[in-house]
């Protein structure tokens, strides 16, 4: 699956054979106007992701605004930390004004199609609920105008706020789909702000702790037979992919540049082996076992292309 955020890159499906958009950052189109952009420029900007997509699903992320995704024109209060800020779905449903239109734009764009809507930055179920409701509405809103429908409307959550990872029995339920937001995720886990070089890259995205909550959200997701999805940048390169991989996550998004050398991968691939010596190295009593050292032993072992 693709990340993307602007329909310049769609027309690459084609090329890199991915199977569907995992991930559509929305607030791009946001970021890269002087104004606010109208509800039918935003119809027709989705729209036309869509139709580049053709039969392929595209995930449509609501509003992430905030944080590292700065939108001059939306002024807010200056922030110490802008990542645990006044963003993306907080912000959403602080201004319900600006999530409706959205939401309404995405339901007018998907006339007679089905849609994915995924909702970032979620802190607690209570929020996803809420951003439920609010889709719900607009779409009976539309109903009673006459307006064309979506033929099936799925609605997901990311998990990339550690609180979450301690919910998933509330959320999961709740949830359509889910989608593992590593960026944020790890950033959070390690109180390492992933902006800043001098400390993003410290702590290794796929040691224990890191992979054994992103497990817990991925065995949780299988237990109650939600769709889970990585989205974020760990998908897209090989020896993360690999861990990603033997710890069961089986729907990968990335950039368009990385689907090509993650297939090749893929397809080289024994995967039984390295899950048992995941598996074994993740379980109580073996801590200290480096998962990367271990996976690099593996490429080595199976002469991957990484
Ligand atoms: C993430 O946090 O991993 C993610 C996919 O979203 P973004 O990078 O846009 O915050
Ligand atoms: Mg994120």
């Amino acid at each position: 699956l693709h990340n993307s955020g602007l329909v310049a890159d769609l027309p690459m499906l084609e090329d890199t054979g991915a199977v569907g958009v995992g991930l559509f950052r929305t607030e791009l189109q946001f970021m890269i106007a002087s104004r606010l952009p109208r509800l039918q420029e935003q119809v027709d900007l989705y729209s036309e992701a869509m139709r580049l997509a053709g039969d392929r699903p595209i995930v449509f992320r609501l509003l992430d605004i905030g944080g590292d995704k700065v939108v001059p024109y939306l002024r807010s209060m200056a922030e110490e930390n802008p990542a645990m800020g006044y963003r993306s779905i907080r912000l959403g449903l602080d201004r319900p004004g600006l999530l409706r239109t959205q939401v309404r734009a995405l339901l007018l764009a998907a006339r007679g199609r089905p849609l994915k809507i995924l909702v970032p930055m979620v802190t607690e179920t209570f929020e996803f609920q809420q951003t439920k409701l609010v889709i719900r509405r607009e779409l009976e809103r539309l109903k009673r105008s006459g307006e064309p429908l979506p033929v099936q409307l799925e609605l997901g959550a990311m998990v990339e706020v550690p609180s979450l990872l301690f919910e998933l029995d509330q959320l999961l339920p709740e949830a359509d789909f889910v989608s593992i937001g590593s960026n944020d995720l790890v950033q959070f886990l390690t109180a390492a702000d992933r902006a800043n070089p001098r400390v993003s890259a410290s702590y290794d995205p796929i040691a224990l702790p890191r992979l054994r909550a992103i497990k817990l959200v991925v065995d949780a997701a299988r237990r109650y037979g939600v769709p889970i999805t990585m989205c974020g940048e760990l998908a897209g390169r090989p020896i993360e992919a690999l861990a990603l991989m033997s710890i069961g996550m089986t729907r990968l998004s990335m950039g368009p540049a990385s689907i090509g050398p993650i297939k090749e991968l893929v397809l080289n691939l024994e995967l039984e082996p390295i899950k048992r010596s995941v598996a074994a190295a993740m379980s109580d009593g073996s801590e200290g076992v480096p998962i990367r050292g271990l996976l690099e032993d593996w490429v080595d072992r199976q002469n991957l292309p990484v």
